[in-house]
């Protein structure tokens, strides 16, 4: 990839995709960036609110399950390179509603590949450390590891990764995959677990745990997911698949101990609720193969979380509205009963 390339960047108003804009778009003065996303729940125009303005910034309002909407949008734009984030990203909406996320994580983005392989585009995937499945004792998931997901969220995204590298496979599709661990930051959606930690603690409400709490997590920044895509983007070699994490643990009981540290709030507002339904106890990635590309993430998970739950105290104005509006509906609906 150059760095003056046109991008298509789906999923762009959501958490991720929204961070990889404001970062590719401040690094590459040269580059332009057609976001296209269906705004779901989860996409908010407002995550990139003071760029769009910036005539390298387009929005294109779609489904990317609508091939002739991207077919077009690709052509319009002299796109070289579509980049997926867009996705049904929540596992517990996933145990809730499951079809739609066979009908955007699998038909959908099997549709990007269909027009990538039209127009010879580069399609960059992004998947998730969750195609793994739990992970046992010390093991560290690699790349050519067996993929066993286990919720409907992880094995849509599981069909999604394969259905890339075979696209590869057959077709000589150039194509990259970056697997992330759970990624933490700025604009997450509060019905994530750190999001919905730190902005229950800020108003008082109870932090409902899923069971001993003791499951284990790789908390990374969402910077290092953006840096860590980049560097795959400009060095990874095509049809690789690369882990991006920091390669450490906590469980989440230690992960609610930083947001309530850092919010100065008391471990009082601890709940524990009845777990999810098949929840993965541990995810871990080794993530040597993009270290050696030159790749190091800037933050430890306990930085990367103390960053979030701070972002979230000094960013109320961003988060209430969602919190007031139809959030409530499905926070009252996943905790009511447990
Ligand atoms: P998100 O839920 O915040 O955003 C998803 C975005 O996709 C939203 O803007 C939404 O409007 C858009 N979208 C959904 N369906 C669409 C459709 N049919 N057509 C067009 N746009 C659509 O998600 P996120 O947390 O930013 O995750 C982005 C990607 O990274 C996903 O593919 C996810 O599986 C992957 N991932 C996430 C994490 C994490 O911790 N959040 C970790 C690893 C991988």
């Amino acid at each position: 990839t150059d760095t003056s390339q046109h991008l298509l960047v789906t999923g762009g108003c959501g958490f991720i995709g929204s961070n990889f804009v404001r970062y590719w778009l401040a690094r590459y003065p040269q580059s332009k960036i057609v976001v296209y996303d269906k705004l779901t729940y989860a996409g908010r125009k407002e995550n990139l609110a003071d760029l769009w303005a910036d005539p390298r910034l387009k929005l294109v309002v779609a489904d990317i399950g609508d091939i002739d909407a991207v077919r077009r949008a690709c052509q319009d734009h002299q796109i070289d390179l579509i980049v997926n984030f867009a996705a049904e990203t929540h596992v517990d909406q996933s145990i809730l509603g499951p079809l739609v996320f066979t009908d955007t994580n699998v038909r959908s983005t099997h549709v990007l590949l269909e027009v990538a392989r039209e127009l010879g585009l580069r399609l960059h995937h992004i998947s998730t450390d969750e195609v793994y499945g739990h992970i046992r004792d010390e093991h560290q998931s690699v790349e050519t590891d067996k993929l066993a997901p286990r919720s409907p969220y992880a094995a849509s995204k599981a069909a999604a990764d394969q259905l890339v590298q075979a696209y590869h496979i057959t077709y000589g599709l150039p194509v990259t995959i970056t697997r992330g661990a759970n990624n933490v930051g700025p604009y997450q959606y509060p019905e994530k677990a750190v999001p919905l930690f730190s902005t229950n603690a800020i108003l008082g409400e109870p932090i409902p745990v899923y069971s001993d709490g003791l499951q284990m997590r790789d908390y990374a920044h969402v910077h290092d997911h953006c840096t860590g895509i980049e560097t795959v983007l400009l060095h990874g070699l095509i049809g690789e698949v690369y882990n991006v994490g920091t390669g450490h643990e906590m469980t989440n009981l230690e992960m609610v101990d930083i947001v309530l540290d850092t919010l100065g709030k008391s471990p009082a507002l601890v709940r524990h609720v009845t777990d999810r339904a098949g929840h993965d106890r541990r995810y871990s990635m080794n993530v040597d193969k993009l270290k050696a590309l030159g790749w190091q993430p800037r933050y430890e998970p306990r930085e990367a979380v103390a960053e979030a739950a701070k972002w979230y105290a000094d960013n109320r104005t961003w988060w209430e509205p969602i919190r007031s509006g139809e959030f409530r509906e499905y926070y009252e609906r996943q905790y009511a009963e447990r």
